[in-house]
């Protein structure tokens, strides 16, 4: 099939997030997905295939309401929550979805991760949420997903995984890949003790830093 510049870049890019989740253990099986916003609907990951047998054409366009485009593979069951994630956050472009195992025990658990550590910051807040719990799939849980996340770009799904949703598909992939680091070292603090907590002035200081730095600000 043709697309233009815009979609084939971005089908080519879905596909390496993907196998890059699975390369470094974000995801198990067919768990995860992976979706980039394309004019006024998206491209999401088919249901029930592996990375590792991905291809940009088996990536699924939808409109904005939904509709798949004719021919097209079954979108991933989670596609409701990309749709309705898009719809309520205009500076979205990309959503990376994981069961990554830290992040998903945290979250069975019903905890949030705190600002034990700076790297939390990476999710726009001084602490990473965690989103009530909704049947996957649903709407509902999209609803639950944009209100944890509240402006930021990462939370925990209770009893479910983490979500991180960001201006690109890059950005979205180091986002949930250093949530699962943070989620690993949290849970490790539990186990001795629990951690000490960076104050308000801490992380605001944190902030500060991160204004000026890497390459695009
Ligand atoms: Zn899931």
């Amino acid at each position: 099939m043709a697309y233009d510049a815009d979609e084939t870049r971005l089908r080519g890019e879905i596909v390496a997030v993907s196998q890059a989740m699975a390369d470094r253990g974000l995801n198990k099986g067919t768990s995860g997905n992976v979706s980039a916003r394309l004019e006024d609907g998206l491209l999401v990951t088919p249901s029930g295939v592996v990375p590792q047998a991905l291809t940009p054409d088996a990536i699924v366009r939808l409109g904005g309401s939904g509709r798949a485009e004719v021919g097209a593979l079954k979108p991933s069951s989670e596609w409701r929550m990309h749709v309705g994630l898009y719809a309520r956050r205009p500076d979205v472009q990309a959503v990376v979805h994981c069961h990554s195992r830290h992040a998903t025990i945290l979250a069975c658990a019903g905890r949030p991760i705190p600002a034990f550590h700076y790297m939390v910051a990476v999710g726009g807040k001084a602490f990473i949420p965690l989103a009530p719990y909704r049947t996957f799939g649903t709407l509902e849980l999209a609803d639950a997903v944009a209100d944890a996340l509240d402006g930021g770009f990462a939370c925990l799904m209770a009893n479910h995984g983490q979500i991180a949703a960001a201006s690109s598909l890059a950005k979205a992939l180091a986002i949930a890949e250093e949530v699962e680091e943070q989620a690993a070292v949290y849970w490790g603090t539990l186990a001795i003790g629990g951690p000490n907590i960076l104050s308000e002035d801490q992380m605001a200081a944190v902030f500060d830093q991160f204004k000026g730095y890497g390459q695009d600000g």
